[in-house]
């Protein structure tokens, strides 16, 4: 019976439909859950049994985040290996220099080789490494519009805006309640720019976390016993240049570092 010792080695046996039916939000954080013993494999309802039946997992296999951030990347950069960068720097947007990939993010350059490998002069999320391979591998679509909506109203957001609400608008609302004057920061961090009277917020900046995956953050302070409110807006041709779920992880992994640099900021 082969015994599957790594999330790779999970993944691998899994429907990958990113379905959610096991509660996980894709394939892989099952798969991650299941290595670290937290689920069992017959937790997903789509497992085709004979599958189930046939392999075992490794007890207790121990988490290591740098192989489940490779076990991630892996399938990408296969992908990437058989593409010829040269011709995709224009429609994604990026420039082509000494063999890589030059994709701009948040006005910092990180370069993506022949190899799919990712490099860039500082230390790379692992929730940021994945959006910007798989905008590589399935971007190059239109310019965006400026017409702008939250994530749950992409065509394949419905099922993803709970979780984003969760993982990006309410933890940049609470940082925005406690440090409201880092929003300003991110102009020269992040390469934003103010993006004054939209939806009538009291703050807002655009920030592209891709060239053409811009993103508007909005911050509305508290007033007259009204709570405040931070939403996260996107192009409407977002989807068509990064799929959904690497729209949510970066908005999720965006949220980490500005979270980075408040604490920094505050120390
Ligand atoms: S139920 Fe199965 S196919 Fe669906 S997300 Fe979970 S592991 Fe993937």
């Amino acid at each position: 019976m082969p015994e599957l010792k790594t999330p790779l080695d999970i993944l691998k046996v899994l429907p990958q439909t990113n379905c959610r039916d096991c509660g996980s939000p894709t394939c892989m954080v099952f798969a991650v859950a299941v290595s670290q013993g937290k689920q069992t494999l017959d937790a997903c309802p789509h497992l085709d049994p004979e599958v189930a039946g046939a392999v075992s997992v490794a007890a207790n296999a121990p988490s290591d985040p740098i192989a489940e951030l490779q076990a991630a990347l892996g399938p990408l950069q296969e992908k990437i290996k058989s593409l010829d960068l040269e011709p995709l720097a224009e429609p994604l947007g990026a420039r082509f220099k000494d063999g890589k990939l030059l994709v701009n993010c948040l006005g910092r350059d990180f370069s993506v080789d022949a190899e799919g490998r990712l490099h860039s002069g500082c230390h790379v999320n692992g929730w940021v490494a994945s959006p910007i391979l798989n905008y590589v591998v399935k971007g190059g679509g239109p310019e965006p519009k400026g017409e702008w909506v939250p994530l749950r109203e992409l065509p394949g957001g419905k099922d993803w805006g709970r979780f984003f609400e969760h993982q990006c608008d309410k933890r940049l609302k609470k940082l925005m309640d406690d440090h409201t004057e880092l929003m300003e920061n991110l102009v020269d961090l992040w390469a934003a720019r103010p993006a004054p009277d939209s939806f009538d917020s009291d703050i807002a900046v655009l920030i592209h976390p891709l060239p053409k995956l811009p993103m508007l953050l909005c911050y509305w302070k508290p007033e007259d016993g009204m709570a405040s409110e931070f939403h996260v807006f996107f192009d409407v041709t977002a989807e068509d240049n990064l799929p959904v779920e690497s729209i949510y992880s970066l908005g999720a992994g965006l949220a980490v570092m500005f979270e980075k640099v408040t604490q920094t900021h505050t120390k």
